[in-house]
Order: C-alpha cells, then structure tokens, then sequence
C-alpha cells in the first residue's frame, strides 16, 4: 500500500520539487565540500600534519604518512624489549635493517668502516629457513575422490614425496633471518689492535667534528 505522500505528484517546474538554498559547510582547498566534516576538509585540504603524539618536539609529516621520529622510537623500544642472549656463532643481522653477517671478519670490517664496535651495535640473533615440507595430502585435495584418501594415490608418489620430506628435514638452511633474540656480542671478537684503531678513527672524526 503506497501512502498519500509517495502517490502525490510533483512536476518537475514546479516550485515544490527544487529551491535555491544557501548551505554552509566545510570546503577543502580543492574545492570540495564536505558538510559539517571539518576533519575530513582539513586532511583532504593539507599537504602535512603535526605529530600526534609529541606535536611539539617532532618535525611535521606529509598527512598520509607517518612520524618517523615515532616510528623510531617505538622500534628501539621493541629492541631494548628483547630478550637477550649471548652469541654462539649464529649469523647475525643488525635490527631493521639488510645487513647480514656471516662470519666474525664481515663483522669486524663492519666494525672498522663504520668505526663502531660489536657491542654498539643492535645485533639480532638470526634463526635458520627450511623449505616447508611438501604435503601430499594438500596438494592432491581437489582430486581425491569423495570418500576416499591419500593412500588412493600411486605407491611411487607416496614414497617420493615422504622421500622429499626427508631430504627437506635433514637438509642445512637455505637462508636465515632476523630472530627474536639480541645478540649479545662480545668487543674481544676484535683483536686489541683492531680494537685501538676502531678507537683512534672514531677520536680523529669526533676531532673532525668539533672543529
Ligand atoms: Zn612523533
């Protein structure tokens, strides 16, 4: 049943269907309006935004990105959050970052360029990848007959792939990653000669800098 206000026609040139009207609301700095939405204006309108959390200490970041300086922050406090342990000759990654060191000399080349010693550094035990086993059972699912099961498949598949997982088990990592220990590493990996002259770049640089 339609009520009287639906079935009453309105013609298109008549007074009733359309008026002028002036509206206020919020327009972005493209000219788009946005009603009552001053927020949603502004951040349309804007090209940076102050920091959220310390507005008065940290720079100005572009509106859709984030504070770097926040961002910082809170990943050094993740790392002094770890848990530690020391360093048993794992490879080992500095936090957040791509560099990888394999053996003690990376390491200590490291050290040397960057004029820093192991114990500065944020270093992250790195835990070793296997390649994931092969699961027969997922791979075959789709034509498996209803009712039936894995060992409807040929004998010689279900040897190879339980082959492939053994090789797969007993095979050495094919990579390492970031872990979820720090490392805590020793400066004697250095000998005291290295140590000296780590030591001695870093007094003439500060030198360096002060002047
Ligand atoms: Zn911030």
């Amino acid at each position: 049943m339609q009520s009287e206000q639906n079935s009453k026609i309105i013609m298109m040139d008549s007074l009733e269907a359309a008026s002028i009207q002036t509206l206020t609301g919020w327009v972005d700095r493209q000219g788009r309006f946005w009603g009552n939405d001053e927020y949603q204006a502004r951040w349309c309108g804007a090209t940076h935004r102050k920091c959220k959390n310390k507005p008065d200490e940290h720079p100005i970041h572009v509106i859709n990105g984030y504070c770097e300086e926040c961002h910082n922050e809170s990943r050094q406090a993740k790392f002094v959050e770890m848990e530690r342990a020391l360093w048993a000759g794992e490879p080992l990654v500095i936090f957040d970052s791509d560099q990888y060191f394999f053996d003690i000399e990376s390491l200590a080349d490291y050290c040397w360029e960057n004029s820093v010693l192991p114990g500065e550094l944020q270093l992250l035990v790195c835990e070793p990848n296997y390649p994931p086993e092969f699961d027969i059972e997922q791979h075959c699912e789709e034509i498996i007959p209803d009712g039936g099961d894995i060992y409807d498949l040929p004998q010689q598949i279900l040897d190879a792939a339980d082959a492939l997982n053994k090789a797969i088990r007993e095979s050495e990592p094919v990579s390492w990653c970031g872990g979820e220990k720090a490392a805590i590493v020793s400066d004697d990996i250095l000998t005291d000669e290295q140590k000296a002259e780590i030591t001695a770049k870093r007094s003439a640089k500060d030198g360096v800098n002060h002047e």
